[in-house]
């Protein structure tokens, strides 16, 4: 299997998603994910869960069904600068997303890049999430320069142009193809909403396609791969994954 980890999926804890934990994990098992991580929305969305959504993650086991959980979020990305959660919330996760949602209107390209390049360089995030979103329009150049440097991930969301954020196709190949120029590391993500979307990378590749991006720079190759990432941008080694991946 080519992308054996998914890096961004959604329960029903965010009440515009539909599938529990539970099936997500069954999903993943059946789908031949070796790895997925669990992002549920950061607070400030509407209906995302409450903060002790977060900070309770540590109950759902860390390998279950052959399959390893990443306990994780998809913090928002604010008007006022920042995230949505505090540095000792992020800090409990084995990985954070952060990016753009409605409870931060859009607003010009200056501000989008000034408020995104203010995240990546807070040290707090890992990966970025679907910066191709047309609405919120951001310099690319600039923002993947600056993830490279501070060694976060770029986001290829197979969600986009396809069930969400339609008119994105350009974009993230525009994306893709700027993150092999510079060198910026890729994560994909399915965005699932529901646990039969996880794993469906088709619009990713279209996309890593047309960029012409090689797999190397890409981390969802292995969960090996995803935790060496993890642990280099400072998280905890996760003994029970190592265990079970033999590595
Ligand atoms: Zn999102
Ligand atoms: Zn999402």
């Amino acid at each position: 299997m080519r992308f054996p980890v998914d890096l961004h999926t959604h329960t029903i804890a965010s009440d515009h998603a539909y599938s529990t934990i539970e099936e997500c994990i069954h999903r993943a098992s059946v789908n031949k994910l070796i790895m997925f991580a669990t992002t549920d929305h950061g607070p400030a969305l509407s209906d995302a869960p409450h903060l002790w959504h977060f900070h309770n993650l540590r109950v759902i086991p860390r390998v279950v069904d052959n399959v390893c959980v990443l306990r994780g979020v998809e913090a928002n990305i604010m008007s006022e600068g920042g995230l949505d959660l505090e540095e000792q919330s992020l800090k409990r996760l084995d990985i954070v997303l952060a990016g753009f949602h409605p409870c931060t209107p859009p607003k010009d390209l200056v501000k989008n890049t000034e408020l995104m390049l203010g995240v990546i360089k807070s040290g707090l995030v890992d990966v970025i999430s679907h910066p191709g979103a047309p609405n919120y329009p951001i310099d690319y150049e600039a923002v993947l320069e600056c993830a490279k440097q501070e060694g976060v991930a770029m986001e290829i969301n197979s969600s986009s142009d396809v069930n969400t954020r339609l008119g994105s196709h350009e974009n993230c190949v525009k994306v893709a193809a700027l993150c092999k120029k510079i060198g910026t590391t890729i994560s994909l993500g399915t965005d699932a909403h529901v646990s039969f979307f996880m794993g469906n990378f088709a619009e990713s590749e279209k996309v890593l396609a047309e960029a012409g991006v090689s797999d190397e720079q890409i981390i969802n190759t292995s969960a090996q791969k995803v935790l060496r990432f993890l642990e280099g941008r400072g998280h905890a080694p996760i003994t029970e994954m190592h265990e079970f991946l033999g590595s």
